[in-house]
Formats: structure tokens, C-alpha cells, sequence
């Protein structure tokens, strides 16, 4: 059986050798200036290990989380799409072993990890069920991150310590008339006192079946625009919320998609995270640090998506021939190796220059973009390659092709990250 996280990196050690530290330090400090020259890299001492390099403990997070999936996810798969339910054993079991809470501070129980291990936990998930990674995704790098950079320290005491233990917690920014066009939402805080009452509705909310804890972005000044969403902390248990029946979905059937209504919903004054009326800023700044977590989950989805089949066609004859021996066979399965290599080092790169502090917007867009593209084309074509088999349920291929239709929906659609990147080369060319 798996061992828990917390106690593989406390065998590496927190002295662990990182072949990213030094480049890491150097970039910090350099975040501004243009990329020095290989031979200028050369003369001050800096590497530049290939981007496919992992740290010890990166190393062994992947490996540890790789055996996890297959013992403790693996065997539920297939039930809990098929009964759009996720097993109790399958979050408690994320609990234990460290993955809700990877860069929470062991102050307060979490695993203490980095931002690119979390990054190879959601792909490595991924490989095994996407529905299992974006509660993984969603929970590392948007509800986690939100509490550490915004929390009060009690906030931070109270519920960092129970979302790396037993929490689940869900970001509320969707509502029926506002998806793409965010901020427009209309769910608005009226102050009274030392509390604010929350009335209106969220739509398309992750894991509201099981969450403790959702993180709502509603309007504390209409007056002000946008300039007056803030982001609110509200309890499971909070009288006057109600989370509605759950989305019948396409694919991502583990995972719960719910409405909720928020009918004169009193949350204390002390429950806003942040500053009021920054909201907008802290949900577009955890998004741009989430799509990297989707371009992960999406990677994932493929790669796994393609260990299954490839297999498969060395197996299958037709012909007297393998039918991973026909040219044509062998064309497609390089194509779609080489797209799923680029999909990895975008991610990785845009994982990387997040960490290292330095400009990663327009990286993490592309990432998201294109690893979502390259889930489509991958689960596609596997089908195709395992011919009739593919089509059935008997295999898992069809499932990642239901799956992997949403990386170019949630976290901003492609046609807004195609938008976004277009800002950038605007911008570029500016003189
Ligand atoms: C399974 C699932 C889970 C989700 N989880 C969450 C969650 O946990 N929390 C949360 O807050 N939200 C969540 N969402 C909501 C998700 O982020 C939105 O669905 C997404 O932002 C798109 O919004 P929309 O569905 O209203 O589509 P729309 O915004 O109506 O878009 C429809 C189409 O119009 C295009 N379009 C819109 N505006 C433009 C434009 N300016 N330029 C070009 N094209 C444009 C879009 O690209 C898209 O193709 C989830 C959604 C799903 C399906």
C-alpha cells in the first residue's frame, strides 16, 4: 500500500537536493530582465537542467502518487462514473495520504510541498481518473493558495488544518448569466453591522456535493463595479444556503456540478478573505495559477488515455501484423506522442516560471489551451486505434473521451484563452 506523503518527504528531508533551486533563486532576482545567453548562463555558473527534471522529493511524490492511484483509485473508476458519485473511501483516502493539502504548511498539518509537485499530482491522478484529479486540482491550487496568501491567522488556523485533513472546500465565481463574462455576477452582500446577508445564486460548482467550506465571490457595492466583488467564506452549515441537484453531466461524473442559492445567507464580517472589494483581483489571480492545474489534469487524462491503448495495438493482429506495425498506424502514434511531449514541457515551463516568481500568464493560457486541444485529439484517436473495442465500455477509452471535453470549458474557456494570449502579443509589439 501506499505510504503517505507527509512521510516520504520527511525521509528526503526538508535539506533536499533540488536541481531547480538554484535556478530558481537566480530567476527570482532576475524577473524583469530579458533571459541571459547559454554561454553568459554558462559563465555565471547556472545550469539549465532539460525541463523534464524532478527534484528528489518531486521525483518521488510522482512515483509515490503513480502506485496510489492504481491501488487506491483505480478499482472505484469505473462505479463512480457510473454512478456520477465519488467514494468516500477514494477522498478519505486523498486525506491520508497528504494529497488535499501538498503546500500547506506542516504548522498546520499539510504536506509542505511545492506548487510543482502539485502539479505532478493532478497529471498523475489524471492518468487514472480526471473527476478524482480536479477535486485534487481545485482544492490545491485555488481554495489552499486563496487561505495561505489571504487568511487572517485565524482563518488560516481554522481551516488551512481541516482542508489538508478532512475538508473539502468549493470556489464559487459561475452564475447562470455570468460564465465567460465573470464579473457581471449578480449575487450581492449587504452590510448590517458586523455581518454582511448574502442573497443569490452560483451555478456549475465543483465538488458542492461534499464541500465543508465554499469561497463566494458576490458584489458587496454594485456602485463600484466589479471594484465591489469580495470574496466570502461560507460554512457547509450556514443557514440559507442550499446547494441544488447535482448536473447530469457528459463526462467528470465523479466529480459533483452544483447550483446554489443563497436566500438571506448571514456570514460575519470576520468570514471575508482579503480585502473587501478585491475579490476580482484574487479570483483572476488564482485562475491564471489554476489553468496550469487544468493544462495538468488534461495531460494526464491524455497520457493515460494513450498507456491504455498503444498497448493495445502491439497486440491486436489484422493482416498477420501487429497493427501497430501498418505505417499508418505508426504515423498517428507518433503524431499524437509528439503533441502530448509538447502539451508536457508548455505545462511544465508555465509550473516552473510561476514557481520561480517570474511572468506566466500568457504561458499558462497556452498550456491550458493546448494540452485541452491535444485531450481531444489524443482520447479521439485512441478510440479509433482499438476500432469497435474502443467504442465500448468494456475499456476505459471512452470515458477519457467524455472527460476530457471539459479542459476547453471550465477555468475560462479557449476562445478566453486564446483572448488572453492575444493580449500578450498585443502587447509585445507595442513600442
Ligand atoms: C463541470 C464544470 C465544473 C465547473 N466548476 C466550476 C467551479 O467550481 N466554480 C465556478 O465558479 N465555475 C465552475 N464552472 C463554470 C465554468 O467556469 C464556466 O462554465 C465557463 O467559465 C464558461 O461559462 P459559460 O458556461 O457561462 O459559457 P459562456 O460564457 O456562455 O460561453 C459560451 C461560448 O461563448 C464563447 N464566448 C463567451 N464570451 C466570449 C468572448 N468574449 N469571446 C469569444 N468567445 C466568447 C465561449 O468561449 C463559449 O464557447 C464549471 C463548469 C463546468 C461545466
Amino acid at each position: 500500500m501506499a505510504a503517505p506523503l507527509v512521510g516520504i518527504l520527511s525521509k528526503v528531508g526538508r535539506q533536499v537536493y533540488r536541481p531547480w533551486s538554484m535556478c530558481q533563486h537566480g530567476l527570482r532576482n532576475r524577473s524583469t530582465l530579458p533571459g541571459m545567453s547559454t554561454e553568459q548562463a554558462a559563465a555565471s555558473g547556472v545550469s539549465y537542467p532539460p525541463l523534464q527534471t524532478y527534484s528528489e522529493e518531486e521525483g518521488m511524490m510522482r512515483e509515490a502518487v503513480k502506485r496510489f492511484a492504481q491501488e487506491r483509485i483505480a478499482p472505484f473508476v469505473s462505479k463512480m462514473d457510473e454512478y456520477s458519485h465519488m467514494d468516500a473511501e477514494v477522498i478519505n483516502s486523498l486525506f491520508e495520504q497528504g494529497l488535499m493539502g501538498i503546500e500547506i504548511d506542516p504548522e498546520y498539518g499539510g504536506t509542505g510541498s511545492s506548487f510543482f509537485s502539485s502539479i505532478l499530482v493532478i497529471e498523475e491522478l489524471a492518468k487514472v481518473d480526471a473527476s478524482v484529479a480536479v477535486l485534487c486540482d481545485i482544492q490545491n491550487t485555488l481554495i489552499n493558495t486563496l487561505f495561505t496568501k489571504l487568511g487572517t491567522a485565524a482563518q488560516k488556523e481554522h481551516y488551512l488544518s481541516r482542508l489538508c485533513t478532512d475538508m473539502v472546500g468549493s470556489f464559487c465565481l459561475s452564475e447562470a448569466e455570468s460564465g465567460s463574462d465573470a464579473f457581471s455576477l449578480k449575487t450581492r452582500a449587504v452590510k448590517h453591522k458586523d455581518y454582511y446577508i448574502i442573497n443569490g445564486s452560483k451555478m456549475w460548482i465543483s465538488n458542492a456535493e461534499t464541500a465543508g467550506v465554499f469561497l463566494v465571490m458576490a458584489n458587496a457595492d454594485p456602485s463600484a463595479g466589479y471594484r465591489g466583488i469580495t470574496c466570502f467564506i461560507v460554512d457547509r452549515d450556514t443557514e440559507g444556503l442550499q446547494i441544488g441537484k447535482k448536473e447530469n453531466k457528459l463526462g467528470l461524473r465523479a466529480s459533483s456540478t452544483c447550483p446554489l442559492n443563497f436566500d438571506n445567507v448571514k456570514v460575519p464580517e470576520k468570514n471575508i478573505l482579503g480585502q473587501v472589494g478585491h475579490g476580482y483581483k484574487y479570483a483572476i489571480g488564482m485562475l491564471n495559477e489554476g489553468r496550469i492545474g487544468i493544462a495538468a489534469q488534461m495531460l494526464g487524462l491524455a497520457q493515460g488515455c494513450f498507456d491504455h491503448a498503444v498497448p493495445y495495438t502491439r497486440q491486436r493482429v489484422q493482416f498477420g501484423r501487429r497493427i501497430f506495425d501498418f505505417q499508418g498506424m505508426q504515423h498517428q502514434i507518433a503524431h499524437v506522442a509528439t503533441q502530448l511531449e509538447a502539451a508536457r514541457l508548455l505545462t511544465y515551463n508555465a509550473a516552473r516560471l510561476k514557481e520561480a516568481g517570474r511572468p506566466f500568464i500568457k504561458e499558462a493560457c497556452m498550456a491550458k489551451y493546448f494540452t485541452s486541444e491535444v485531450a481531444t485529439l489524443t482520447t479521439s484517436k485512441c478510440i479509433e486505434w482499438m476500432g469497435g473495442v474502443g467504442f465500448t465500455k468494456d475499456y476505459p477509452i471512452e470515458k477519457y473521451y467524455r472527460d476530457c471535453k471539459i479542459g476547453t470549458i471550465y477555468e475560462g474557456t479557449t476562445n478566453i484563452q486564446l483572448t488572453t494570449i492575444a493580449k500578450f502579443i498585443d502587447k509585445e509589439f507595442d513600442i
